[in-house]
């Protein structure tokens, strides 16, 4: 273990719910942290977040400065609108992250940490249709669950260039009867498939799509490459994800067939002393609510394994000696390699 002095104890890269759920939960339990983010929350096309116990309908702006002040409310708490570049472990084992300022600023900040959260959500792609980004967030939406309750009874299009549109029409089909399915000659659908949703009154459409169509009030259709245009007031996509780990490559974290990064329940990465939690874990995007139960749930287990010791999957790759007794202050392999001069 390093008894080398970091700039603070936890470094959360992502501000979204999960990061700052994390955030909160380590103030609360005696850690300095800094959060940095690149200012670009994948809800930042939606005027309202749904679904979030006593916040439902917020907006995702209101949502994270209601968290942001929350955390700033603690000692040795930081935010740094900032993108994260690159992260590397040093010789002592602790960690640097070395992170750009936002709008061509060209302040660089490098800082030391003993332990990272990765918190970084994902990047949506959506089919490559010119309009398609100008709807989502208002008519055109991914998550069923967050934003199908407004759009119940209307007209709908599923457009998705995925294998899984069958299914995901059906569950559509809880929330409206008049819904087309449009592959845009890519998705695929069964014929099968598209039996069973011609019982349920679902069409499928199978030509490529020109564009969507519609104005300041919202979509009004699907022009096919024919010119046809097929009425829709609104609907779902589905997009690809990638989850946003470009700047942690060198720390070498296992990541599912999908990219995203392999937890444990708390969070702990296949890299002692690296979290990760939020949509950048599998199964991927979910919402609000449940990336900020993972945040808090990494706070547990940072706190666990520093003065637990370390179990789970890192105890495999030697990284842990076992308990310590709890209250202990951390020591031997099991414990973080630093700690910040803020919180001696
Ligand atoms: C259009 C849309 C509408 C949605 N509506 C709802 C809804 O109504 N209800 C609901 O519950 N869920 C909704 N969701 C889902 C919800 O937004 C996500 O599940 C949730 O935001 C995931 O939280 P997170 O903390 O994991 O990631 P995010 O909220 O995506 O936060 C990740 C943060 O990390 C930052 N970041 C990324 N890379 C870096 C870097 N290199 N350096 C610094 N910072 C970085 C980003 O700027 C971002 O702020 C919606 C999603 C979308 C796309």
């Amino acid at each position: 273990m390093s008894t080398a002095d970091v700039d603070v104890d936890v470094v959360i890269v992502g501000a979204g719910p999960a990061g700052l759920s994390a955030g909160l939960n380590l103030a609360r339990s005696m850690h300095s942290v800094l959060i940095f983010d690149a200012n670009r929350p994948r809800n930042a096309a939606t005027l309202s977040s749904n679904g979030f116990l006593s916040r439902d309908g917020i907006s995702p702006l209101e949502l994270r400065k209601l968290g942001l002040a929350e955390i700033e409310k603690y000692p040795d708490t930081a935010f740094q609108p900032a993108l994260v570049e690159s992260i590397r472990r040093s010789k002592s084992g602790t960690f640097v992250v070395v992170a750009s300022g936002l709008r061509g600023s060209a302040a660089r900040t490098s800082v030391t940490c003993s332990i990272v959260v990765l918190a970084s959500g994902l990047t949506e792609v959506l089919p490559d249709l010119p309009s398609i980004y100008h709807f989502y967030g208002t008519s055109l939406h991914s998550c069923l669950v967050c934003d199908a309750f407004e759009k119940r009874g209307q007209a709908l299009a599923l457009i998705g260039e995925t294998n899984d549109l069958a299914e995901r029409a059906v569950l559509i089909s809880r929330w409206t009867d008049d819904l087309i399915v449009f592959t845009n000659g890519v998705g695929v659908v069964t014929s099968r498939d598209e039996h069973s949703l011609a019982d349920r009154g679902i069409r499928v459409i199978r030509e490529p799509i020109a564009d969507v169509e519609g104005g300041r009030g919202g979509m009004t259709g699907v022009r096919l490459d024919s010119g046809e245009v097929i009425a829709r007031v609104g609907g779902f996509v589905r997009p690809e994800y990638v989850a946003n780990i470009g700047f942690a490559e060198e720390l070498g974290v296992k990541r599912d067939a999908n990219g995203l990064i392999e937890v444990d329940g708390y969070g702990r990465t296949s890299v002692p002393w690296v979290y990760a939690a939020g949509d950048i874990t599998p199964p991927g995007p979910k919402q609000l609510i449940i990336a900020a139960g993972a945040g808090a749930m990494v706070a547990g287990g940072i706190s666990r394994d520093e003065y637990l010791g370390i179990s789970g999957p890192w105890a495999a790759v030697g990284a842990g000696a076992g308990p310590v007794g709890a209250g202990a202050a951390p020591v031997g392999e099991s414990s973080a390699p630093g700690k910040s001069a803020r919180t001696r």
